[in-house]
């Protein structure tokens, strides 16, 4: 089988892949654009592509050769799913992998925006600390305080493990479904979660349905002293309306893994020392990377071996 592997991967994943196929290592830094992702569905067997590969409909237009797309990572929204399935083409993901690590950065980026790690780490880097003063860098305290994350799915709930467990957090949620997490989390509205919580983390898929789910409506709803937190998708959340309201004080901060039109960071956004801004690392660790590679390999071997691969879309 012919396979295209978009991006450099960690060695030991990239030398299964030689190992098990014909691979192409296109290894480039960038995204494929959709005519690149057009001229590979015609040219290989197999895709093993990840954010930001534009996989849409009009790229899976036309004779194609591809059976299967395999995407290195759980979210999904740069490649057109229900196009690839009229077409025949398979499309699987990474779920599970990714979990843990993606709730720790959602913890990490809570923590930098209560406690203000950002602009105090700044601070020091300046060489302006004069030394330490009871009323310095004064932030939010976490513990006991309530948290509320919008969907409660693998990494939303890995989120509201680690806040009532650790924090002794009260856990709100907002989700299409109930879910049963196996300690107090309380399902609310949009609406009573926003006006509740001390900390709002948004935890959902990209989709037409969650596009902007969050814009200045919602960041009006939330409480002065809150912080907002984004580990999804950047498009989840209108990002001048989230500037405009960090511009304007109206919440306490915000902690950002994604951005609406990533790697583009508006300057305005840059400027502001109530956000706290992480190159999406949610997954950037080697275990995680690699238990990632292995996956998206695993779904291809399945496929290519006439099984169903095990986390077809
Ligand atoms: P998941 O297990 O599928 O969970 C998603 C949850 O959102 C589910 O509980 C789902 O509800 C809920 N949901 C979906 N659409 C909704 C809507 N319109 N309204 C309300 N709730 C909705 O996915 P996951 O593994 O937790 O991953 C979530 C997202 O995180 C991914 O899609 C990806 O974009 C992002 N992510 C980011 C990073 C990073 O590096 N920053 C890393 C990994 C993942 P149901 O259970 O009712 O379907």
């Amino acid at each position: 089988m012919k396979l295209l592997v978009t991006r450099q991967l960690t060695p030991a994943v990239e030398a299964k892949a030689a190992a098990e196929f014909d691979v192409t290592f296109r290894n480039g830094a960038v995204p494929m654009t959709e005519e690149e992702a057009h001229a590979a569905l015609q040219g290989y067997d197999a895709l093993l592509v990840t954010l930001g590969d534009k996989v849409t409909a009009q790229a899976l237009q036309g004779d194609l050769r591809a059976r299967i797309v395999s995407n290195f990572g759980v979210g999904y929204n740069h490649i057109d799913a229900a196009a690839a399935k009229a077409r025949g083409i398979v499309v699987t993901n990474t779920p599970g992998a990714v979990t843990d690590a993606t709730a720790d950065v959602a913890m990490t980026l809570l923590l930098m925006s209560a406690r203000r790690a950002g602009a105090g780490e700044r601070y020091v880097r300046s060489g302006a600390w004069t030394g330490w003063t009871p009323t310095q860098f004064l932030g939010q305290h976490v513990t006991g305080k309530t948290v509320g994350i919008i969907g409660l799915g693998r990494i939303g709930a890995a989120i509201a493990r680690r806040c009532h467990f650790g924090f002794g957090m009260q856990v709100l949620y907002y989700n299409r479904s109930a879910k049963e997490a196996g300690f107090p989390a309380r399902q609310v509205t949009l609406d009573a979660l926003l006006a509740a919580s001390d900390f709002v983390v948004v935890a959902v898929p990209a989709a037409p349905e969650t596009h902007h789910l969050i814009g200045a409506a919602e960041f009006a709803r939330m409480q002065a002293h809150a912080h907002f937190i984004n580990i999804a998708r950047g498009d989840i959340v209108d990002e001048p309306a989230l500037i405009a309201t960090l511009e304007a004080g109206r919440i306490a901060g915000a902690g950002l893994d994604v951005f609406e039109k990533e790697p583009f960071v508006p300057e305005a956004l840059r400027r502001l020392e109530n956000v706290t801004l992480l190159p999406h690392l949610g997954t950037a660790a080697l275990e995680v990377r690699d238990a990632m590679g292995f996956m998206a390999l695993d779904n291809l071997i399945a496929f290519r071996d006439g099984q169903m691969p095990p986390n077809a879309i």
